[in-house]
């Protein structure tokens, strides 16, 4: 299941050269070009989903379990500090290739990066609103 115009797409199944750190018969997680840190990499999944919203619960439970394991294996050998996992649909969220990824992105003590909020200030009557919205 490929879509012939998608990057990500050339990528994991091999079609466009990459620095390739794993790779098994549903994934592959490769060096990101633009990383926000040493060592940022994507997990891809070979399948073409356009996002989240798209991504199988089979695929979407193994990418968490691959996170886990690249994450422990990345932090181990580069000595990062910390570590995010970041995954961003659609435009307004940031999303820039529309092809599924998770970023893992490796953190050092005052690396310089900012993935942060500016947090909002709901009052109760509001939180209690969003939570009916989503939940009813
Ligand atoms: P997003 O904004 O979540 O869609 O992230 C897209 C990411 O893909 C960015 O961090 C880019 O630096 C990265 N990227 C785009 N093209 C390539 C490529 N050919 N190889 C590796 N990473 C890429
Ligand atoms: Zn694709």
């Amino acid at each position: 299941m490929r879509d012939k115009e998608c990057i990500f797409c050339k990528i994991a199944n091999g079609d466009i050269p990459s620095k390739e750190l794993y790779e098994d018969d549903e994934f592959k997680v490769i060096l990101d070009l633009g990383p926000a840190t040493r060592g940022h990499a994507l997990i891809l999944p070979k399948n073409h989903y356009a996002n989240l919203y798209e991504l199988p619960d089979g695929e979407a439970s193994k990418v968490m379990l691959l996170a886990k394991k690249m994450a422990g294996q990345m932090t181990k050998k580069l000595g990062c500090d910390g570590f995010n996992l970041v995954q961003n649909n659609g435009r307004a969220a940031g999303q820039t290739v529309f092809h599924f990824h998770l970023h893992l992105i490796p953190r050092y003590k005052d690396d310089g990066q900012t993935l942060g909020w500016k947090p909002l200030e709901p009052t109760q009557e509001e939180l209690e609103e969003i939570k009916k919205i989503i939940t009813e």
